[in-house]
């Protein structure tokens, strides 16, 4: 993994330097699990206005500490525990890692009552890993009309998150499967199931996303440094 504690210039500095990357298509969202309130107010007189959080709990806190800025979308990124459900669509506009059918299921009758639907990703494993949460590509096909019954949770696309330390060339594949997996799906046209969103890319393979197609990428530690452990 790339340290990132030796970047120089200033948090407003590294934004621009990132956006001035980006096509237009991408957003950037800035993850600021660990991060000060501090820091994230810089981040926002930067222009940021995407923010995402791993725990429900900690956004909760940030949340109050951040209601003056009324105009922010908030992202989860974590894992969710079932019971954290009810919470999560209380705090977050956009659930990008809904990763098995039984949470997306809880998700849509919690969300049934609400006059905005969450906008939803399925997180999906390209490549198997034991230590991450998603569906396997065959699990995520084989669900897929289950999943479109979820009407309550406005289904956008796909999230992915590789494992750590893949060479270049396999993260890049792997995206590319991603989106290639998102064309699959869109080509069934199941009216719930929209796939034009792609989740994918973090500090250090961001680049490689936006090249396969990401249309969000999720940074942290290159726009923060890196977190303590
Ligand atoms: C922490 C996290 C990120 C950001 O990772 P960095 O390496 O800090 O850019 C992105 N996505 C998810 C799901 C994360 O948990």
């Amino acid at each position: 993994m790339t340290a990132f504690s030796q970047l120089s210039g200033t948090i407003a500095e590294r934004i621009d330097q990132v956006r001035e990357t980006l096509p237009e298509t991408v957003r950037l969202i800035a993850v600021t699990k660990q991060v000060s309130i501090e820091a994230m107010r810089t981040a926002y007189a930067s222009g940021v206005r995407d923010f995402a959080e791993s725990r429900v709990q900690e956004a909760e806190a940030k949340q109050a500490q951040l209601c003056d800025l009324t105009d922010i979308t908030w992202h989860l990124i974590g894992h969710l525990q079932s019971n954290k459900a009810q919470k999560a669509l209380e705090c977050f506009q956009w659930l990008h890692s809904i990763d098995d059918l039984k949470l997306a299921q809880r998700l849509d009758r919690l969300a049934a009552p609400l006059p905005q639907k969450p906008k939803s990703l399925l997180q999906v494993k390209l490549l198997p890993d034991p230590t991450k949460h998603g569906w396997a590509v065959e699990d995520l096909l084989d669900d897929l009309s289950t999943l479109n019954q979820c009407k309550n949770l406005s289904i956008q696309g796909l999230m992915t998150i590789l494992p750590y330390g893949l060479p270049a060339s396999e993260a890049s594949a792997a995206f590319q499967k991603t989106a290639v997996l998102a064309n699959t799906i869109q080509q069934q046209n199941l009216p719930y199931l929209q796939m034009h969103t792609l989740s994918m890319g973090m500090s250090n393979d961001y680049a490689l996303a936006v090249q396969a197609g990401a249309t969000m990428i999720r940074l942290g530690r290159i726009l923060f440094g890196d977190r303590p452990t």
